[in-house]
């Protein structure tokens, strides 16, 4: 997916931030996504990552006939991964290795960018006619971003089961089980499904900060109802979460976490850098056909990227 926004330069991961533990809501923003609604939970403006988790946006439930709902034309990335994770439909990925790989619920499209990747994503031929789901950018560390760029799917990911609650390990680790997609930071991402009538815990890492995302149902998280279209800070510290549910009213959730990303990280269009200068470099080399490959089996024009704009000093809330 494209950021496809020119956001100016902003500022992410104050140093070392360990808040200890909170409940903190935070409002998603409304933004389209070509002709894509979708819901932007991460960066804003308060809290711009959840451990390495830089980017969170949502979209769907979506009922189509005709037309491609997802349709992000070829883009360059740098110094971060992508996760697309469905809860239905079908997301086909396309990139300059030469991967191609359908994005399914259940499973990981994982997407690492390193020094330079170029994909597309859009809704296949011989859709479902349904569309949701999340997706997500990891920002690389200073060791790990300029890596080659890899792409991996995974089917059948691990799953931690507690009474009430089955949680199924996107990426990193929960309670021991981790999932086979490449991580470079300590860090979390699970679908957490809670039966109906359920009060159940789930481990956590207290290292680690948390956020969680209602998917679907009601129900309550760390004590308090968990609402649409909110992104749920938890704070670091928490040994474990409690999530509980009325009856007749199963809950999903989105849970993210990972240890305080500590590296301050500069966001522009698709990429995630530490300098000025880098994105620009990036941005120049997108524009003159350098660095990033083709996506050749895409069937149209790729993505321009939009000018650029250094701001002189990039500050949590220039968004
Ligand atoms: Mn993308």
């Amino acid at each position: 997916m494209s950021n496809a926004s020119a956001d100016p330069t902003a500022e992410a991961g104050a140093k070392g931030e360990c808040p200890g533990p909170v409940r903190e809501a935070i409002p998603a923003r409304e933004m389209a996504l070509g002709d894509l609604a979708i819901l932007r939970l991460l960066p804003a403006p308060k809290r711009r990552l959840v451990g390495a988790w830089c980017l969170l946006d949502a979209f769907g439930p979506l009922a189509f006939r005709d037309g491609k709902p997802m349709n992000v034309p070829p883009h360059p990335h740098i110094g971060l991964q992508t996760v697309t994770w469905l809860l239905d439909g079908e997301v086909l990925h396309r990139d300059s290795l030469g991967c191609e790989e359908m994005a399914r619920p259940g499973t990981l499209n994982l997407m690492t960018s390193g020094r330079g990747i170029a994909h597309s994503e859009e809704t296949p031929p011989g859709h479902s006619g349904r569309l949701e789901g999340v997706q997500l950018w990891v920002a690389l560390p200073q060791s790990d971003r300029h890596v080659e760029p890899s792409f991996e799917h995974h089917a059948g990911l691990p799953v931690v089961e507690r009474p009430g609650l089955r949680a199924t390990v996107v990426l990193g680790s929960l309670a021991g089980t981790r999932s086979p997609g490449l991580a470079f930071s300590p860090i979390v991402g699970a679908d957490v499904e809670v039966e109906a009538g359920a009060r159940a815990a789930l481990p956590l890492d207290p290292a680690f900060e948390h956020a969680a995302l209602l998917l679907r149902g009601h129900g309550e998280v760390a004590g308090g109802p968990l609402t649409g279209a909110t992104l749920l800070h938890l704070g670091a510290g928490r040994s474990e979460v409690e999530l509980r549910t009325a009856p007749g009213e199963p809950l999903r959730v989105l849970l993210l976490g990972g240890a305080p990303f500590g590296e301050a990280v500069l966001m522009w269009w698709n990429f995630v850098a530490r300098t000025a200068d880098e994105i620009r470099e990036a941005r120049d080399d997108w524009q003159a056909g350098r660095r990033f490959g083709e996506v050749k089996a895409y069937p149209g024009q790729r993505l321009d990227a939009p000018p650029f704009v250094a701001r002189p000093v990039p500050s949590p809330d220039s968004r």
